[in-house]
């Protein structure tokens, strides 16, 4: 007998009604991409639960790797055996007798989908407990907050036992909410925004804007890497770097110097929306938080977003800083966030930019200029990179 499957339990996926089997399908298909390099493992679906059939592959890295997997509400080591009270009350010894059991207590709980299994969840949990009492010394029961939770999971074709619950990302799969452009910086917020909107199922490509000779080759190696992590949680990603430096300079020289920051937003806007288009996402996200800076009050957000009614995903909106902190803490970006290279925007950002800007003016302003050709000439020359397991060494070369 031995640990030798993974039961992974949904979350939200349970309530989908009729789109349930695609959402399963989709986190499967998740599941399995993340595991390519564990080619032992066997993956099983069933209408609430997904099994992972280890093969005597390495549980505990498959397990890191879970925790990652959007769509999973939580998930354990189990037994397996077959659906017969005997054969059920030797794997659960076993199970327990396999932890760090000294000293702790314990509870049954019982579940069973084989409604015409000879034994209800009251008695399993009886047998089985008094099975285990029997059997180890010293041993106390909590029902109510126990350290220990025997789960027993009855079902027609086998059961399982599991007695720890690894908690899971939460969310939905990646990939059952459409795709988004993610304008990805390289500060702290909008990783932390592409990680939630993905939380919540949403496919990402990443925008960045780059402005050479004013930025360098280090602030593109950030969105790399920041990409990278994001693909952690998810599939690959596209990168698509867009030259900026020409409408940066235009801008510079022909807006107002305190209306430059918000036409500039607005043509990184259009830009996206632009890319977003060719590439058939459906929305797009930003680290964006209410009052942070002079660009994210209310005013400037209207005037902004005047240039497009795609949808705006803006996860971090109601956060404050340090809460955004703390998740980028969590997800392994901060490091990299905080690396102090310069962003196209701080280097051509206004001493004083303003923070009720009006829609009029910054139209007004901009009408001077034949932005439509700008914008087409820095669609046309962005670079598109693969960044995720299978991008290659030389392709990310290539960028540099
Ligand atoms: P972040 O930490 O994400 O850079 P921020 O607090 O610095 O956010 P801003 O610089 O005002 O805020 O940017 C607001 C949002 O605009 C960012 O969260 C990001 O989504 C987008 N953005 C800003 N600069 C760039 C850039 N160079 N490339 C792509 N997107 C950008
Ligand atoms: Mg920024």
């Amino acid at each position: 007998m031995q640990y030798d499957h993974i039961l992974i339990r949904f979350g939200e996926i349970s309530t989908k009604g009729r789109n349930r089997k695609r959402f399963i399908d989709k986190l499967k298909r998740n599941i399995q991409n993340k595991l390519t390099d564990y080619p032992q493992i066997k993956i099983e679906t069933t209408r609430d639960r997904i099994f992972i059939v280890l093969n005597g592959e390495n549980h505990e890295e498959i397990s890191a790797r879970l925790t990652k997997v959007f769509g999973i509400h939580s998930f354990s080591l189990a037994v397996k055996t077959e659906s017969d009270i005997d054969a059920i009350k030797a794997a659960a010894l076993f199970a327990f007798t396999e932890l760090d059991y000294e000293g702790k207590t314990f509870k049954v709980s019982a579940r069973r989908s084989d409604k015409l299994f000879p034994f209800d969840t009251n008695q399993i949990n009886y047998q089985v407990g008094s099975h285990i009492l029997t059997n180890v010394d010293e041993l106390v029961v909590d029902v109510h907050n126990p350290m220990i939770n025997v789960r027993v999971e009855v079902r027609k074709e086998a059961s399982y036992i599991t007695c720890k619950d690894i908690i899971g990302a939460g969310g939905l799969p990646v990939g059952t909410s459409g795709k988004s452009m993610l304008m990805l910086s390289g500060g702290l917020d909008s990783p932390v925004a592409g990680y939630l909107a993905m939380k919540r199922g949403v496919e990402l490509e990443a925008v960045h804007f780059y402005s050479p000779p004013y930025t360098n080759e280090r602030s593109k190696q950030k969105v790399v890497d920041l990409s990278e992590v994001l693909t952690q949680f998810g599939p690959d990603i596209n990168l698509h770097i867009v030259p900026f430096t020409e409408i940066q300079e235009v801008i510079q020289k022909q807006v107002p110097e305190n209306y430059s920051l918000i036409s500039t937003r607005r043509m990184m806007l259009r830009i996206t929306d632009e890319i977003r288009n060719r590439r058939t996402g459906l929305a797009i996200t930003t680290g964006e938080s209410l009052g942070q800076v002079a660009s994210q009050t209310m005013e400037s957000m209207y005037a902004i977003n005047d240039v497009t009614s795609t949808p705006m995903l803006r996860p971090c909106i109601s956060m404050d800083k340090t809460e955004i902190i703390d998740i980028a803490r969590k997800i392994d970006t901060y490091d990299i966030s905080i690396r102090p290279y310069e962003d196209c925007c701080t280097i051509f950002s206004p001493a004083a930019p303003k923070t009720r800007p009006k829609r009029e003016k910054v139209e007004y302003y901009e009408s001077f200029i034949d932005f439509n050709e700008l914008i087409n000439r820095a669609v046309e020359n962005t670079e598109v990179v693969k960044i995720g397991k299978s991008t290659s060494k030389s392709e990310l070369e290539e960028l540099f």
